[in-house]
């Protein structure tokens, strides 16, 4: 869908929630007149005086979101109001019933609303980052710019090894049309022996007529003297690399600048008993690439963690049966949700009432209306830094994939998943061969580059759906859910032969690695221990039948 049509859909949906929400105003403001004309021949009236508050709550914050900022603040100031007299009553005194229906009678919904100009809610807000539609994992946009032929084509082909799939040109003004719909992720910029240092400020500025926001660019030069050196820094180059290049370096350092995998959406969870309101904070975060789930009661809210696995939950709090507050305790009990931000999203407007609401559990307030730019922010800043947070306990520092036991949980949910639903599963355990010689010849730091450049190359092929681990020192597993042995044996032996021909730098000299490779899938039933001990065992065999090979059990 383009930008506009987006846009378009999302008013729409817009329109329709607004216009319903006000034909249920509506019909809420002459619910409460009725319940007080009846209030006056009742015995009790309690009971119908909390009913109004709680309406009035309600009112006070949704309609300052559906563009009614006014009617908001007086259904606030009411509901103040309704708790005094409310307490009053209950110790014996009059009810002012006239009073309150003539102020419920002044809250009417307003003839128009507000232009659209005006209103927060009729902008998409703007994607914090990549959402589920535009996900090219596939294929990471890299421009080779080198004049000499032979070489850009050699660049294309070394990088493709490790899964990259870059288009090369020899010169600039060629670039646009090989890249029409989007910017390339990075650009890779190679300078002729015999080009003044300095036009690399003149290829940049040409660079940024062509692509504005400027991706990462990377310098590709046979001269290591300081003035080439100023000039591509002073051009933003955000990499410099000498020739004979060392491809392994140039994929680690862009791998650290477009990511090893694009963001998959955030997922979010809305707990609000209003559904329209929850409908517009969920049209709101989807507009803004995320993915969510709304759910308006606390029992099912809880059962949808396990199944949804959000990664916050915005949280009403006045809720009928189970407030927000006590919904965070539960969830809190839980060992696996300590660490889920939880933002209530409330009418509520005391400070103290605020305070106790962060301290059984929440991370933030956010007060009832919010403006949508503001909310997308906050859920995203939340979310990332959570994401961060549990990336760096579940990752292996230097290759950046799952530790030894995030990778065996990982297995355990993927085996479970495919015994539901039938479909086969392939473990792949793979070791580097002779791997002690690479570090006793090169050094340990020439073989933590190799180790890396292996986790890259694991990365760039398998899907986003595949988890992948560091087992132990070289020695590599990864989780195939839906694959088949066969296609299992087809892609890993891709990734054998692509290793073998990575050329690797050290002391001057150039050398190869091979790796040896244990595959076995999953039939119904079979734990996970059987399934990885059958991979463990198919490497063993691949080893002693001279590695470099495949094996499947
Ligand atoms: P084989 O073909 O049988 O697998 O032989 P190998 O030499 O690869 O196997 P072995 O298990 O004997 O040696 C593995 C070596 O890997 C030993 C260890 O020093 C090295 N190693 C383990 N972790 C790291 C690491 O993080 N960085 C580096 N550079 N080396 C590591
Ligand atoms: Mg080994
Ligand atoms: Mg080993």
């Amino acid at each position: 869908m383009t930008a506009k049509e987006d846009q378009k859909l999302f008013e729409s949906q817009m329109e329709l929630l607004r216009e319903g929400y006000r034909e249920k105003l509506e019909h809420q403001l002459s619910e409460m007149v009725k319940l007080l004309k009846n209030l006056e021949k009742s015995l009790d009236p309690l009971p119908a005086l909390e009913t109004l508050r709680q309406e009035l709550h309600k009112i006070a914050g949704g309609a300052g979101i559906f563009g009614m900022p006014e009617l908001g603040k007086k259904a606030r100031t009411l509901e103040i109001q309704m708790k005094g007299i409310r307490e009053r009553a209950a110790l014996g005194k009059e009810v002012p019933v006239s009073e309150i229906l003539a102020a419920i009678m002044a809250l009417h919904v307003p003839e128009s609303l507000p232009d659209k100009g005006e209103s927060a809610s009729s902008m998409v807000p703007e994607k914090s980052f990549g959402s589920a539609g535009d996900l090219d994992v596939e294929e990471p946009r890299l421009l080779i710019i080198d004049p000499d032929d032979k070489r850009g084509r050699e660049l294309v082909l070394a990088l493709r090894y490790f899964g990259y799939i870059p288009r090369h040109c020899s010169r600039l003004s060629s670039a646009a049309s090989l890249f029409p719909h989007k910017a390339p992720q990075a650009i890779l910029l190679s300078l002729s022996s015999s080009e003044n240092p300095f036009s690399v400020t003149t290829l940049a500025e040409e660079i940024k007529d062509l692509f504005p926001e400027l991706p990462p660019l990377l310098v590709l030069s046979d001269s290591l003297d300081f003035s080439t050196r100023l000039a591509v820094a002073r051009a933003g180059g955000q990499g410099f690399f000498i020739r004979p290049l060392d491809v392994p370096k140039v994929v680690d350092r862009l791998e650290q600048l477009i990511g090893r995998r694009e963001m998959a959406p955030y997922r979010v969870l809305i707990v609000d008993d209003e559904p329209m309101v929850a409908e517009h904070f969920c049209l709101v975060l989807r507009a803004a690439g995320m993915e969510v789930h709304r759910e308006e009661d606390a029992a099912r809210a809880l059962d949808m963690l396990s199944t949804f696995r959000p990664e916050l939950i915005l949280m009403d709090v006045h809720m009928e049966d189970c407030s927000g507050t006590e919904l965070a305790g539960i969830i809190r009990m839980e060992e696996e949700w300590v660490g889920i931000p939880i933002l209530y999203l409330s009418a509520e407007s005391k400070m103290e009432e605020q305070i106790r609401a962060l301290n059984s559990g929440g991370d933030d307030f956010i007060t009832k209306p919010v403006d949508d730019a503001y909310l997308v922010a906050s859920v995203s800043a939340h979310v990332s830094r959570a994401r961060r947070l549990s990336e760096l306990m579940a990752k292996d520092s230097l290759t950046g994939l799952l530790k030894h036991i995030r990778i065996k949980e990982a297995l355990e949910v993927e085996m479970s998943r495919s015994n539901r639903d039938g479909s086969t599963l392939c473990v792949v355990m793979l070791d580097l061969d002779h791997f002690k010689r690479v570090n006793d010849t090169w050094g340990h730091a020439t073989g933590d580059r190799v180790i890396k450049a292996l986790a890259h190359l694991l990365t760039r092929r398998l899907r986003r759906s595949d988890s992948i681990g560091r087992y132990g020192g070289e020695e590599f597993m990864a989780v195939l859910p839906g694959c088949t042995p066969e296609k299992a044996e087809i892609l890993m032996e891709e990734i054998r032969k692509n290793l073998k021909t990575i050329e690797f730098h050290a002391k001057e000299e150039v050398f190869n690695v091979t790796c040896s490779i244990g595959i076995a899938c999953s039939s119904l039933g079979s734990s996970p221990e059987e399934v990885l001990q059958a991979a463990d065992q198919a490497l063993y065999r691949a080893k002693e039948e001279g590695r470099d090979r495949i094996c499947i059990s």
